[in-house]
């Protein structure tokens, strides 16, 4: 276990299902290093459109308003951009088609460092189920990102639009428990709790404070943190090959 907090990545990019799941999970990460200079990229696989229940909402509409809510809190965060893929709400799949469009965008933007959620979770405590789009979209990112991003000769049409094959340097992988990195959020977690609130279809009259607060401080425990938030974190390439390739696979 580590707590790693003077790394700080060039490039970062979170690749999600949903608005608000980059918030719930690691925007105090991504606040910590964007304030420190890290380009941030935000990627949505969906536009969260069947995610708001009001009587007359249609798919359209609710797109539209969790896409201003996700710009919003994107930029509370420092995000430097945020790309929506507007795959389906609710019947994501980690499809090969879906893999090819994250290469494409892990490509084009070059991350140092990929984050995503745990394929692996479906259950959590006795009163919810992991969505299953959060499974597809966890279970995309980790393909795109290892081996198929690195593989010039994958999905080599991409390089016509001049995106080369780039290898990651890290993966952090956010969990729900556990962990074997944390990173301190004590500055940040103020903007990770206003980002969430910048989601006011999904928040309504629930206040995020409250949680946010006992899930980082839960985090933090036994660390000399107040606030952290937890990964798995993969290190793909090493740091002396990390310094002379940033990721190119072919120099
Ligand atoms: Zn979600």
């Amino acid at each position: 276990m580590s707590s790693n907090n003077s790394y700080v990545p060039e490039r970062a990019m979170a690749i999600v299902a949903h608005p608000d799941d980059i918030e719930f999970s690691c925007a105090g990460t991504l606040a910590r290093w964007a304030k420190a200079g890290t380009s941030v990229s935000y990627v949505l696989c969906t536009s969260g459109d069947v995610g708001i229940e009001t009587p007359g909402m249609t798919r359209v509409r609710a797109a539209e308003i969790r896409e201003a809510e996700q710009l919003e809190a994107s930029r509370l965060v420092g995000a430097s951009e945020v790309i929506f893929l507007r795959e389906p709400d609710g019947l994501l799949q980690a499809t090969l088609d879906l893999r090819r469009r994250l290469v494409r965008e892990i490509r084009r933007f070059r991350p140092e460092v990929v984050l995503c959620g745990d394929p692996t979770i479906v259950w959590a405590g006795d009163d919810y189920i992991n969505h299953p789009d959060h499974r597809a979209a966890a279970t995309a990112a980790l393909d795109a990102a290892f081996p198929a991003a690195g593989q010039p000769n994958l999905f080599e049409e991409f390089a016509g639009e001049g995106f080369r094959a780039h290898r990651p340097r890290k993966v952090y992988v956010t969990i729900w428990e556990g962990g074997d990195e944390f990173v301190n959020i004590e500055e940040t977690i103020d903007v990770k709790i206003n980002a969430l609130r910048a989601h006011r279809s999904q928040m309504k009259d629930w206040d995020p404070e409250k949680t946010i607060r006992e899930w980082a401080k839960d985090a933090g425990k036994g660390k000399e943190m107040a606030y952290a938030e937890g990964f798995r974190v993969v290190t793909l390439i090493d740091d002396d090959t990390w310094a002379k390739t940033k990721g190119e696979c072919c120099t």
